[in-house]
């Protein structure tokens, strides 16, 4: 049998083994050294956020929002059903109860009028999540949320760099995450950034995230020691990582072109396959934008789920379902509330599969993964 094609691989970009010589040369691998301040540059351009500081993981980054928002027992968060678990856990943490709704089955993302039905007098915030970088509906959610006066969270760890129109990822909510787990398009193995878009949050977020004291405004200068301000904890990447991510940043747009090359290929190669089968591939919609985090197959029932993922495994192709509905899970139904059962999140879960999806795929492994789709019938 041919090597077998894994689901996801970083791409080594030119600049990380001298970076990280550089940081193990020097006096500096702490937090928010050189390296952090370029690649924080960098990162602002790739997502035109105006403040952006970089965190231990997307998790820490939602972390941060829930600390920020004061969330705290009896407030209520909505988010949907399907998503990663981390956005569930930030509210958790704080005492807070999260309210599951359900999504918009044509893009997997929060489907707004649920968000509007599940708002209570108790509500401080709503999080959505652009699945694969497909903007969600941000008119109706921000419609919404400024409606209730509560705040939009974006958790954006598949949208990096991601537009809607004129408008960036991760910059239309009053908080934005950022994820460089190294499954994601840019990665530094783990780490995460907050983007904050709404300035009365930053002072407080540096505070929050150097261990509730004003350390950053003590190295600007600003004063003379630093103390203990507020609550907060440890959310500031080591150097280490962010030589890498530094690197990695700079890489942007090859990685990019490179993910957006499989991605077209997948749909230019399965898309009679797709008709043939009954089977709905995300690029149904040549209108969708996103930014090549992944590509689903959804099939037609949840057998067809497990066949494919079977079929590509005898093949040594290794492919992935998604996201288990948090509403269902042990701690979603221990912690979190939903309303109605949410059947839309669950028919998706059950029918997904992601395929092979990274930069430094070959063209012959391309083939290979949409030869192996077709002849699953
Ligand atoms: C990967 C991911 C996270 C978690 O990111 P970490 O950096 O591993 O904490 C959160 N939300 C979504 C949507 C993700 O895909």
């Amino acid at each position: 049998m041919p090597d077998e094609i894994v689901f996801s691989r970083p791409l080594r970009t030119p600049d990380e083994l001298p970076n990280l010589d550089t940081v193990l040369r020097s006096d500096h691998s702490h937090g928010d050294g050189p390296f952090t301040a370029t690649a924080t540059a960098r990162l602002k351009v790739v997502t035109g956020a105006s403040e952006a500081l970089l965190t231990t993981s997307c998790t820490h980054a939602l972390d941060m929002a829930s600390l920020l928002l004061d969330l705290g027992p009896g407030d209520e968060v909505v988010l949907p059903s399907f998503t990663f678990p981390s956005a569930a856990t930030a509210i958790v943490l704080r005492g807070a109860t999260p309210v599951f709704v359900d999504i918009d089955f044509s893009t997997g993302n929060i489907d707004p009028e649920q968000v509007a039905e599940a708002l209570t007098p108790h509500t401080k915030a709503v999080t959505v999540m652009h699945y694969g970088g497909v903007p969600v509906d941000l008119d109706a959610v921000v419609g919404i949320a400024e409606r209730a006066g509560i705040a939009l969270i974006e958790d954006n760890a598949h949208g990096l760099g991601g537009r809607d129109g004129e408008r960036r990822l991760g910059t239309v909510g009053a908080f934005g995450t950022q994820s460089f787990h190294d499954t994601k398009n840019v990665h530094c193995g783990e780490g995460g950034a907050l983007l904050i878009n709404d300035e009365r949050y930053v002072e407080r977020a540096e505070i929050v995230r150097e261990k509730g004291t004003n350390r950053a405004r003590f190295l600007r200068g600003a004063v003379d020691k630093y103390t203990w301000q507020d609550v907060g904890s440890s959310y500031l990447l080591s150097e280490l990582n962010a030589a890498v991510l530094d690197s990695q940043l700079a890489s942007f747009d090859t990685i990019q072109a490179a993910r957006n090359r499989v991605w077209n290929a997948y749909a230019d190669g399965l898309g009679d396959w797709a008709d043939d089968t009954e089977v709905r591939l995300m690029s149904d919609d040549p209108n969708l934008e996103h930014t090549a985090h992944l590509f689903y197959a959804l099939m037609p029932d949840h057998e067809g789920q497990s066949g494919l993922i079977q079929h590509l495994r005898g093949l040594g192709i290794r492919a992935a379902f998604h996201y288990v509905p948090l509403d269902s899970s042990p701690a979603g139904r221990r912690f979190g509330r939903t309303a109605h059962p949410l059947d839309r999140s669950e028919g998706f879960s059950s029918r997904l599969v992601r395929l092979p999806l990274w930069a430094g795929m070959t063209d012959a492994q391309v083939e290979r993964v949409i030869e192996g789709v077709r002849s699953y019938r």
